[in-house]
């Protein structure tokens, strides 16, 4: 199993795409800024939507009944999935009794996270993303690596390639307008021959039994208003309690995701059109088990806004492929080893734990101190990678004998001192790789702070 670090050299392989990507999120972190600076309360928002969001966790039985009964009462038929599997059986059973076979579908992280798209494939479905970076993805075969910007890993020359093979399109020079253009026709054509809308959920009112889909490119009411079925899939961690409660978390989704003072579309969905049906799956896979964990409990309240990837150093210098999981970043990481410890055992040590993304969350996640916990947890359980594990015992050894630690001091900066260049930046020295080491100064730092007490 490859590790976070593994992945990312990979992705670190082209210096001048890493460059870009950092620059590209930094610049929306920078607009989140700006946006957040601008709502006078901003911090009061955030507490609030924090103290709903817990208040959601703590009585989330009540309120999954409360929004059942309401949607029910509404026409719209609910369904129960535990899992993955159980979800995608419930959508291909859907689609079986309206005889469908091509889909359009607007962006949903949950669907990703339950690998819809090739399992209806293989039933021989037609799946189309809408959203356009989803599509972008799509076509490049590929899974999204950010959850708000799903191809912001590709650049605009990369897409005008991509689009010419697979829309047949003129060569660009990745000309932004026209390639958006030429998507658009192509996805006019997609939700004209629909037979069923796939959508998300981003807030689930257990008040009204309706829910809410934000989009910016409105491919959410388009697929939806042009087919006769419609399905959303929304996590059990939805649930906001009331209709009031909206305006809180609208106002910091679009600002925290993107800078923007509200996004595009804010599609209410209450009941199905006459003569249509509308159908929701509300999905556990794994949430309850989260919600089990005290220390982890709150990841639950994500709003997937995507601020914390924006802002995190890690995220923006290795990419959303580094993570090898469907939500990635610093909550991904805190979400991933909560469905399979051992096959994301390194994300949580994929962080300088700088905190720059607990300070970002609009739902005040204390997102690096659940890393920090994380990396408790799996030290504790060994599910640490060997080479790791061996060093940071040796390291603890050194540690605990100052006499061993200072005489190791002394040979080390003797070593990167005086040692040819290829030993001491040789393959052993990964922090080398692309870094010069500072000036070695000649003492250590007890040596260095009694000089300085002595000369007063
Ligand atoms: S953890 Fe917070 S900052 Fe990160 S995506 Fe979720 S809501 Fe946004």
């Amino acid at each position: 199993m490859m590790s976070h670090a593994k992945r990312a050299e990979i992705f670190n392989k082209n210096e001048a795409k890493v460059n870009w990507h950092d620059k590209a999120l930094w610049y929306v972190r920078e607009k989140r800024d700006t946006a957040a600076h601008h709502v006078k309360g901003w911090e009061y928002l955030r507490e609030l939507a924090s103290g709903i969001k817990a208040n959601v966790l703590s009585n989330l039985d009540t309120y999954l009944v409360e929004f059942e009964k309401n949607a029910q009462s509404n026409g719209i038929e609910v369904h129960w999935a535990s899992n993955a599997e159980e979800h995608n059986k419930i959508v291909y059973k859907i689609l079986t009794q309206n005889k469908a076979s091509k889909v359009v579908k607007s962006k949903s992280m949950l669907t990703e996270e339950c690998h819809l798209n090739p399992y209806l494939e293989s039933k021989g479905i037609e799946v189309i993303d809408t959203d356009l970076g989803e599509r972008i993805v799509q076509l490049a075969k590929e899974p999204p690596s950010h959850i708000v910007l799903p191809a912001i890993h590709k650049t605009k020359e990369e897409i005008d390639v991509l689009f010419q093979e697979h829309l047949g399109t003129k060569p660009s020079n990745g000309d932004p307008q026209y390639l958006t253009n030429e998507a658009r026709k192509h996805l006019r054509d997609k939700f004209l021959q629909a037979d069923v809308a796939i959508t998300g959920v981003n807030f689930a009112i257990a008040e009204t039994g309706g829910f809410v889909v934000c989009t910016n490119e409105g491919n959410s009411d388009m697929g939806v208003h042009l087919s006769k079925v419609h399905i959303a899939s929304m996590g059990i961690e939805k649930i906001i309690p009331k209709e009031e409660h909206l305006g809180v978390f609208l106002r910091l989704l679009a600002r925290s995701a993107t800078g923007q003072p509200i996004t595009t579309y804010s599609s209410h969905y209450n009941k199905p059109a006459q003569g249509n049906v509308m159908h929701i799956i509300i999905v556990d896979n794994g949430r309850t088990e989260q919600l089990s964990r005290e220390d982890f409990r709150s990841s639950l309240s994500c709003i997937r806004c995507g601020a914390c990837m924006n802002t995190c150093p890690i995220y923006r210098r290795s990419g959303g492929y580094s993570y090898n999981a469907t939500i990635p970043g610093p909550i991904g990481s805190i979400l991933s080893p909560g469905m399979d410890m051992k096959k994301h055992s390194s994300l949580p040590f994929a962080s300088t734990l700088c905190g720059s993304c607990t300070n970002v969350c609009p739902v005040k996640i204390n997102i690096h101190e659940q890393l920090y916990k994380w990396r408790q947890i799996i030290t504790k359980e060994q599910k640490q990678p060997l080479v790791k594990k061996t060093i940071l015992k040796i390291t603890g050894m050194v540690l605990a004998k100052p006499k061993l630690y200072a005489v190791l001091g002394i040979s080390i900066r003797w070593v990167l001192k005086y040692a040819p260049r290829f030993m001491v930046y040789s393959k052993l020295n990964a922090w080398g790789k692309s870094r010069e080491f500072p000036e070695i100064e000649n003492g250590n730092f007890d040596q260095w702070y009694k000089k300085r007490k002595n000369n007063g």
